[in-house]
């Protein structure tokens, strides 16, 4: 019948879908369906975080940390989600990461954690596995996952739509209630067929949107699809203008987006452009490498814009011996290394890269949205937590919080009834039989992907967001057409998803002519705090 029926659908499997799983999978009467469109289960943006998790180090407070939340947030984040995270964060990092999951962060000689410190933090505070960290934690709650015996988790498996009432509904007269959730239409790769998953709760759990432009540090399933479904769905969205970059992203065949961190600047690295000329002085005359990542960010692409560069360079050779090199970066050392670059000898080409999405479906303190019964934790979600711009290593935490918080109210409403497939129509194929041409998937994802990175990338202006939204709208509606007329597959969902995100994306930085934390504006308004 093509029918899922469930207590809670749970719809990705990073930190945040994770945990909101594993804490509905307590009471083992209710019934918790994860489903992951990637065909690995630990595969999302948290498998790739390298830094770490904040929590509170030795002589901290909740205090302090609140404080450098709101000073890296530029004045927009929303004070009571910092300070939920700062007390209810280092207690689930102890329980559920350390003791439940047995994640195994690193320690120091006498056995106690090793905190990191990182960039805009006024303590050492970041627990870390190497630079593996979010690989650690998700392959540990995913085995904790396997678990449990009333969570299934579904792989290969990509939703499509959530089912809201009174659009999908089969009573005409639900037209007077308020919007709510009943569960997602779900795309089965293996059998091609869209069935529907039906839920009392749904909590939307997809992660964010980097490859929604060109250069990103996010991996293949962060397309925006989670915040496109839920913006079709009639919920509120917020701060979808701040998108974070990170300054230098690996740029080599087969290696795109990999992470060279800031502390190889740190080190002595000096940018230069292909031809090797120094350039940061021109942009940062009194920190010049060193400057803050927003300016040299802006700085690179604008040397890349202004020169037609496809990346520039990072030389630490100069800088360094080789020994020294090989001893402070193992891990950029050897993948460079794999990818043919030594970089104890060459400079490293590398380009800002979208990072991280501070904005989208908006939710209270517990992950509810406008929507009933519609639930959104991590970083497809806005809590407010990150305001302008989000402070580093806190998002994996943000998504233990609010996965964690989402579960209790879900708990706390009781069994919440779930509609018979009488009430909701089985999914219409919306396309033909004909398979559709992935050169125009591939083609279609390019040019949303470049108009983005020109247009709505580090440096904005009405120019080029007005000419962004003509762009993508015009192809919204070319994919759309083409969403009608072939048949269904994840890349071609994706490509819906993505161009219904990047205009969210689009609109929101058109409209707020203010430069702030991570959005700039060329020709922003006075009083502008970029
Ligand atoms: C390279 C890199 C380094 C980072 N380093 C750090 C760090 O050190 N510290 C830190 O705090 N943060 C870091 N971040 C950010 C952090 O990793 C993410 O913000 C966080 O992991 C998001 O968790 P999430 O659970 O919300 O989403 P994700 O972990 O991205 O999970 C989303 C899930 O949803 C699935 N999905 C997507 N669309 C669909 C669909 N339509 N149907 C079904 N499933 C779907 C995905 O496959 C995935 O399983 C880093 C990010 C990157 C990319």
């Amino acid at each position: 019948m093509n029918v899922v029926q469930c207590d809670a659908l749970v719809i990705g499997c990073g930190i945040a879908g994770a945990t909101a799983a594993l804490r509905l999978a307590q009471d083992r009467q209710r019934q918790v369906v994860v489903v992951n469109r990637a065909s690995e289960a630990e595969e999302s943006n948290t498998r790739y975080a390298q830094g770490g998790i904040v929590t509170l180090g030795e002589e901290d407070s909740a205090d302090l940390l609140v404080k450098d939340i709101l000073a890296a947030g530029a004045g927009l984040s929303h004070p009571p989600a910092a300070r939920l995270l700062a007390e209810e964060g280092p207690r689930l990092v102890q329980q559920l990461l350390i003791e439940t999951a047995g994640v195994p962060f690193d320690r120091e000689a006498d056995g106690r954690l090793a905190f990191g410190r990182e960039g805009a933090h006024s303590r050492p505070r970041i627990l870390h596995v190497g630079d593996a960290t979010g690989s650690a934690i998700i392959q540990a709650l995913v085995a904790l996952l396997r678990q449990q015996p009333n969570v299934r988790l579904v792989t290969g498996a990509t939703a499509v739509d959530l089912i809201t009432f009174p659009h999908h509904a089969r009573n005409p007269l639900s037209v007077y209630d308020p919007i709510s959730c009943h569960g997602a239409y779900v795309f089965e790769h293996d059998s091609r067929t869209v069935h529907r998953y039906l839920a009392g709760a749904t909590v939307l759990a997809s992660g964010g949107l980097g490859r929604i432009y060109r250069h990103t540090t996010n991996p293949e399933g962060a397309r925006g699809d989670g915040l496109a479904m839920a913006y079709r769905a009639g919920a509120r969205v917020i701060n979808a203008e701040y998108v974070q970059f990170h300054p230098t992203a690996l740029a080599v065949p087969g290696g795109e987006g990999f992470l060279i961190s800031e502390a190889v600047r740190g080190e002595g690295g000096r940018l230069l452009t292909p031809d090797g000329r120094p350039f940061m002085a021109r942009y940062a005359p009194q920190w010049g490498d060193l400057a803050p990542r927003d300016v040299v960010a802006r700085a690179i692409h604008q040397e890349m814009i202004e020169h037609d560069y496809p990346y520039v360079l990072l030389d630490i050779a100069s800088a360094l011996p080789a020994e020294r090199i090989r001893e402070r970066f193992p891990t950029i050392y050897a993948r460079c290394l794999a990818l043919g670059l030594d970089i104890t000898r060459q400079p490293i080409p590398v380009v800002p890269a979208a990072h991280y999405f501070c904005g989208g479906v908006w939710t209270d303190e517990w992950g509810r949205t406008t929507v009933e019964n519609l639930y959104a934790v991590g970083e497809v979600a806005c809590t407010g937590l990150h305001g302008a711009n989000r402070l580093a290593s806190t998002s994996l935490l943000e998504g233990l919080v609010w996965g964690d918080r989402a579960a209790r109210d879900i708990v706390a409403c009781g069994a919440l009834p779930v509609v018979s497939p009488d009430d909701v129509p089985p999914w219409e194929e919306p396309g033909g039989d004909e398979e559709s041409d992935p050169a125009l998937i591939w083609r279609d994802m390019r040019t949303i992907q470049y108009t983005m990175w020109h247009y709505v990338g580090l440096a904005r202006s009405a120019r080029r967001l007005t000419r962004a939204l003509h762009d993508l709208q015009h192809l919204k509606q070319e994919i759309e057409d083409f969403y009608r007329a072939t048949r269904l597959n994840d890349a071609l969902i994706g490509l819906r998803h993505a161009v219904q995100a990047a205009l969210i994306v689009a609109e929101a930085a058109r409209h707020n002519r203010v430069s702030r934390g991570c959005h700039y504006r060329d020709d922003a308004k006075e009083g502008s705090t970029p």
